[in-house]
Order: structure tokens, then sequence, then C-alpha cells
């Protein structure tokens, strides 16, 4: 199945902590990296006494079922030394499955497509970079979206 990551970090190098994320993923079992959109900077959603972010996206193609994509990505954020305190706080990388094939399942665990995905630009501008002709499985294309999201002051800041 086609996949897509989204990563998030804003601290400890956040740039470094995105770019092991992604490598990290690129080895997961039965996983890999199809591409990474460049790296972008946003400003912090919630809480505003925290640093800006540095946000990409990841296409993968994985057999691993969704809840085990899921414990796989906890576990590489468990690695990089995540540590929830505050909700939307500051952390060392936040690995959230943006969509997974066409899957829509709302359990305790997993949201699919992620809920926030289709509101933030951090997002929906780095998912745009690496398939601009995607369509959401609710049938809203990822350009659609983009018209209409919430804007964190986006800048890209590499390749
Ligand atoms: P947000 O989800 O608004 O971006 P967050 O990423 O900071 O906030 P986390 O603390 O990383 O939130 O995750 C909270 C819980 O969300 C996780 O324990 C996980 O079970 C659940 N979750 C539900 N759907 C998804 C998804 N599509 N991808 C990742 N986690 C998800
Ligand atoms: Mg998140
Ligand atoms: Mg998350």
């Amino acid at each position: 199945m086609v996949s897509y990551i989204a990563l998030g970090s804003n601290l400890d190098n956040p740039v470094q902590q995105v770019q092991q994320a992604l490598l990290s993923i690129d080895q997961l079992s039965k996983t890999y990296l199809l591409a990474h959109s460049s790296l972008y900077q946003s400003a912090p959603m919630g809480p505003q006494d925290q640093p800006p972010y540095i946000n990409a996206v990841a296409k993968i193609h994985t057999q691993l079922e969704p809840l085990e994509l899921l414990d796989k990505l906890q576990a590489i954020e468990n690695q990089q030394g995540r540590v929830r305190k505050q909700h939307w706080g500051a952390r060392t990388i936040d690995l959230d499955i943006v969509l997974y094939d066409h899957t829509i399942m709302q359990t305790e665990r997993l949201t699919l497509p992620h809920y926030g995905a289709k509101e933030r630009d951090f997002v929906l501008l780095p998912l745009a970079e690496i398939s601009p002709e995607l369509v959401f499985p609710e049938g809203d294309s990822v350009s659609q979206a983009l018209q209409s999201c919430v804007r964190y002051d986006l800048r890209k800041v590499s390749q």
C-alpha cells in the first residue's frame, strides 16, 4: 500500500530529527521510502511559546497494516526522545499517518485520513509537492484543500 507520513519537529536540531526519521522510516521492515518533500519551516500550532517547526511529508510503500505502521512510527518517535507533556507542545519528532491507501477508519488509536491534515498548510503543501494530483478518499483534492486550510507562515528551507 502507499501511505503518506507527516513529519514535524521543533526540538534538538529539528532538521536533523526530520532527516533521521526519514532514514528510520526507510529502514522499517516491509516498508520503503518512495519520495519525500522538501523541508519547510512553520509557526507552531497551539502554544506559541515554542520554537518554529520543521515539517516534511514522506510517501512510502508498505506491507505493514495501519496499526502496525502506527506502532512502528511511535517506536521511532520514542527512539528520538519524544516526550508528551502538553497538547501540541514542543517535540523532537511527530510522525502522523496522513493517508493509508484509500482507507477510512476511526478507532481509538488511529483515524484515517489524519483528522487535521486537510486544515494544515504544513501538511498539504509538502503533500502537494510530491503528489500534486492526489485526491483524498472522501473525493476532495489536495489542491482544493490547500485553498481553504489554515496558514502557519510556511517557508521552504531546503530541497
Ligand atoms: P495532532 O494529531 O493534532 O497532529 P499530535 O500529533 O501532537 O497532534 P500525538 O501526541 O502525536 O498528537 O498523538 C496522539 C494520538 O493520536 C496517538 O497516540 C495516536 O494513537 C493517535 N492518532 C490517531 N490517528 C492518528 C494518525 N493518523 N497518525 C498518528 N497518530 C494518530
Ligand atoms: Mg501531529
Ligand atoms: Mg502525532
